[in-house]
């Protein structure tokens, strides 16, 4: 039993066994692996094979005023694909291309999920969660609930018939989570990996990694925080979660 920074008491559910097939959808480009970058690579390199899907565009991923967002999304689908390298062998990327700080909590926005749920017909699928407390972005925190909908919709065979054979994903793994009941072991090797991938959207070291650019920095901050939920949560390294596995 373990507490979350609220004082709720969970249990910690025991580690899954490797997925053969995971999905992983970030509202923008790079969420995905802020949030699951080491879990990813750790699995991608055992033989999970892993599509990251992004809801926007990445057009407005920029403080810079003058920049223009069409340019920019064209770099960041690049970056994306060099990040998704990174992370392993064969981890394809699809994008729903959303405008960028406008994507929508819909039926069309979960019926595109669930699609590609029935497609790649993951054993599991990771994304934000939509119930952390006092998260400011609406992009994750919609891009959250259109997930877990469409995790829903994908599995009921009544859903969105016109969509394919229903499929349903053994468990749900939401990132940077507000209660924490999964935490998965990661080697230094899977964090360096993290920091790799995450350094490779060039375009995104002052805005989404801030001042953190120089890449010791932010393996440092990385494996730091690996460290202390390690610590917290006996193992030496660890990436956070809540894990829904009664789907
Ligand atoms: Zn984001």
């Amino acid at each position: 039993m373990t507490s979350n920074y609220y004082g709720d008491v969970l249990s910690l559910r025991p580690p899954l066994p490797r997925p053969n097939r995971v999905l992983a959808v970030g509202a923008h480009f790079d969420d995905v692996e802020f949030g699951s970058g080491a879990t990813l690579s750790k699995w991608s390199k055992e033989g999970t094979q892993i599509e990251i899907l992004v809801m926007t565009d990445g057009s407005k991923g920029t403080w810079d005023d003058h920049q223009d967002g069409h340019a920019l999304a064209l770099i960041r689908k690049e970056e994306q694909l060099a990040s998704a390298r990174v992370i392993g062998e064969g981890v394809s990327v699809k994008w729903l291309n959303w405008i960028d700080g406008e994507l929508k909590h819909s039926s069309r926005t979960i019926a595109q999920v669930a699609s590609e749920i029935r497609k790649f017909r993951p054993d599991v699928v990771v994304s934000h969660d939509p119930w952390k407390r006092y998260r400011l972005h609406p992009d994750h925190r919609n891009c959250g609930q259109i997930v877990i909908d469409a995790v829903v919709a994908a599995r009921d065979p009544h859903f969105y018939r016109e969509l394919g054979k229903h499929h349903r994903p053994s468990s749900v793994l939401l990132f940077e989570p507000d209660q924490i009941n999964y935490v998965e072991e990661v080697a230094s090797a899977d964090i360096e990996k993290k920091v790799q991938a995450l350094l490779s959207h060039k375009s995104q070291h002052q805005t989404s990694m801030e001042d953190r650019s120089g890449e010791n920095d932010l393996l440092e901050m990385t494996l730091t925080f690996a460290r202390r939920i390690g610590k917290e949560y006996g193992c030496e390294l660890g990436e956070p979660f809540h894990i829904i596995d009664d789907v």
